[in-house]
């Protein structure tokens, strides 16, 4: 594809959606505005699309194409890896994790639940609480250092305008303290991975490069924390790469679409095993985490074995919890998984 793509071109090829034409328009004037662009690949449907965009737009030549390796992927992902080289005759950069997951599930803990319920339980493993139901006065005189852990825990930050319980409490997970004062935990949980393998080697990289545009698939119809963190498609910043989610408006249905129009083959996790969305592989926050084992089992059992020895304690303690809240009659709450 030319770099000197023209819109007119552009839309005259375009399927007939508005929100894809205005996508195609948008980045197309990214591409022109920006040198030296950062594409991050994951394997997964959103990030296809986005390669597809920004190539389809003229940005081949300016953009860096990247993986960023967790150090637990399926091989379904490194052959869509593959295959987006192949045929678009781009090089994925593969980087490694500052620490894969599995070493960092084994130093600081298993992710469980949701990022936000991994790190406040983290906290207060870390100042050895014993998930004692006290109030607030009581347990920061036994545990004076533990502040933030112990406002999750004893609900102390204020509701909601709508009513609901803030996200930053422990209500927000309805269940989850009556469960840990009767379960409590005897594993180490955390969500350091996220940090290590994940929020690092991408802030690494984009540090030793001067790169003006970072691309990243963010659709606001994914809904969870890492959509409703922006508005808008685009963010520019006032130092280092401005900001570009070029599939921040596209619905389900849009993305159906420029799928079938242009093309677009995404990986065996979704064309042969059926999944409708894939995060982290093996992530213990995916809701539908029992379905992805199962797959595992399947298609690749030796990734299976290897999620099972690294989550193993989370899938467990997250059945538990569910029968739990079944117990309990809570109904399970469609949340969606915090995958960054
Ligand atoms: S999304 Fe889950 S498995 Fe992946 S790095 Fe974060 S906590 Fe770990």
């Amino acid at each position: 594809m030319s770099e000197q793509i023209k819109t007119a071109d552009l839309l005259d090829e375009a399927p007939d959606n508005l929100t894809i034409q205005d996508a195609l328009g948008k980045c197309l004037q990214q591409v022109r505005n920006h040198d030296k662009i950062l594409v991050a690949v994951s394997g997964g449907a959103d990030s296809d699309i986005m390669a597809d965009l920004v190539i389809r737009c003229g940005g081949k030549n300016k953009a860096t194409f990247v993986f960023f390796n967790t150090g637990l992927e399926y091989e379904a992902t490194k052959r869509q890896l593959a295959h987006l080289e192949d045929k678009y005759g781009i090089k994925v950069m593969v980087l490694p994790p500052i620490k894969p997951i599995p070493l960092c599930v084994r130093k600081h803990g298993v992710p469980f639940w949701s990022k936000h319920v991994s790190e406040m339980i983290s906290r207060l493993q870390r100042h050895g609480f014993k998930f004692e139901d006290e109030p607030l006065d009581v347990l920061l005189k036994k545990y004076p250092r533990c502040k933030s852990g112990l406002r999750w825990w004893c609900n102390d930050f204020p509701q909601t305008d709508t009513g609901r319980a803030s996200k930053f409490n422990i209500a927000y997970v309805p269940g989850l303290k009556e469960f840990l004062i009767e379960n409590p935990p005897d594993f180490i949980i955390s969500a350091k991975c996220c940090h290590y393998a994940k929020k690092e080697p991408v802030k690494k990289f984009l540090a030793s490069g001067d790169f003006d545009l970072n691309c990243s698939g963010v659709r606001k119809a994914e809904g969870g924390d890492r959509a409703s963190a922006y508005k808008t498609c685009y963010t520019q910043a006032l130092a280092g790469p401005d900001q570009y989610r070029p599939l921040f408006w596209f619905s389900n249905a849009d993305k159906t679409e420029y799928d079938a129009h242009y093309g677009i083959t995404h990986s065996d996790c979704y064309k042969v095993w059926g999944m409708k969305r894939t995060g982290c592989a093996g992530c213990p926050f995916g809701k539908s985490f029992e379905e992805e084992i199962a797959l595992a089992e399947k298609y690749e059992p030796k990734f299976h074995k290897a999620m099972l020895k690294v989550f193993g304690a989370s899938y467990d303690y997250t059945r538990k919890f569910l029968e739990f809240r079944k117990q309990m009659k809570i109904q399970e709450k469609s949340e969606e998984p915090e995958y960054e």
